[in-house]
């Protein structure tokens, strides 16, 4: 049956509810079947290639919203470091880093509810600066809810994607999140589309949802259209709301990235936050699902390093890209 529906996105289809709901129901025992039918789909859209991205923390744990899975939120007593905006120096310093790891796209990421008018100078500078030094770097901003106008500033100056997640289904993310709103998100997602800049959106799953709102996440940004969908498994952060939720066991995350891939077969996937203590030994596995991954570990936590994920990328026979792609 997962054949079946793979052949049929592959010959063209659209991906129903009902498909999709098949994968996130599918039972431990058809892990192979699951991730097999999702690698049909991977092979033929994106080939054996993996995206590396890396990320800089250019603003860290003073952000104002209540996100109840975040450590950088000024709500709640997480001990992250906190440090206002980076300088240019800083960003243009991290790119270098993110070059010397094979990075293919760059993503600056600020914790705020949105970005001030000197941060938004301040990203366009760096890039600028960046792209004359790297010009095949891709170069993603992640600065929260964006103001009329400002979208187009950073495309202006060079910024290839839009970072903005709607982390979950609306249902469910109304239940985690209360000083701004689900369509809040998609709007700045949407801004940055219209901007000419390409969307990355993706969400966090382990956050307490059903897979019911992995279903309506996935669709939701199919909707949207979204180029890259990063795919994070919650990693509870001591001091949080969430601290407490159990995290997904490995087969439970190997099948929602299925989910994503059949209902995003043309969007680059990204297995993101989470990764490493979420699969654990099972790591490998999520590449034949999804074609990019995050090195050198997260915004406020640690992951793997650059030389041991390419190890896993060519030990499991896939392919660092190193395309001037985002
Ligand atoms: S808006 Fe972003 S940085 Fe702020 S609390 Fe929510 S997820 Fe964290």
């Amino acid at each position: 049956m997962y054949a079946e529906i793979a052949d049929k996105i592959i010959a063209g289809e659209t991906p129903t509810r009902e498909d999709a709901f098949a994968f996130a129901k599918s039972s431990d025992d058809e892990l192979l079947e699951v991730l097999d039918a999702a690698y049909r789909v991977r092979r033929h859209f994106h080939g054996k290639t993996v995206k590396i991205h890396v990320l800089q923390n250019a603003k860290s744990g003073v952000c104002p919203e209540d996100c109840s899975f975040c450590s950088q939120s000024m709500k709640y007593n997480t001990n992250v470091e906190q440090y206002g905006m980076q300088t240019v120096d800083e960003l243009v310093k991290g790119a270098r880093m993110a070059a010397a790891s094979g990075a293919v796209t760059y993503c600056m990421v600020t914790s705020t509810r949105g970005p001030s008018s000197r941060e938004i100078a301040t990203v366009c500078e760096a890039v600028k600066q960046i792209k004359s030094e790297f010009p095949t770097m891709g170069i993603c901003s992640s600065l929260g809810l964006l103001k009329p106008g400002q979208a187009e500033k950073l495309a202006d100056a060079g910024v290839d994607r839009y970072n903005h997640n709607i982390e979950s289904s609306k249902r469910h993310f109304e239940t985690i999140v209360s000083t701004h709103k689900w369509e809040d998100r998609v709007n700045t997602v949407k801004s940055a589309k219209e901007a000419g800049m390409s969307a990355c959106c993706g969400g966090i799953l382990g956050m307490g949802e059903t897979i019911e709102d992995w279903v309506e996440l996935a669709f939701a940004l199919r909707d949207i259209g979204v180029e890259s969908v990063p795919v994070n498994f919650l990693d509870p952060r001591p001091g949080t709301p969430l601290d407490e939720k159990p995290r997904l066991t490995p087969h439970e995350a190997l099948r929602a990235l299925s989910v994503f891939r059949i209902v995003n077969p043309e969007s680059d996937v990204r297995v993101a936050g989470g990764r490493e203590v979420t699969l654990k030994h099972m790591q490998p596995l999520a590449l034949y699902a999804a074609n990019s991954i995050f090195t050198n570990g997260y915004l406020t936590t640690p992951g793997a390093d650059a030389s041991d994920d390419y190890r896993m990328i060519t030990d499991a026979g896939f392919e660092p890209a190193v395309v001037n792609a985002t």
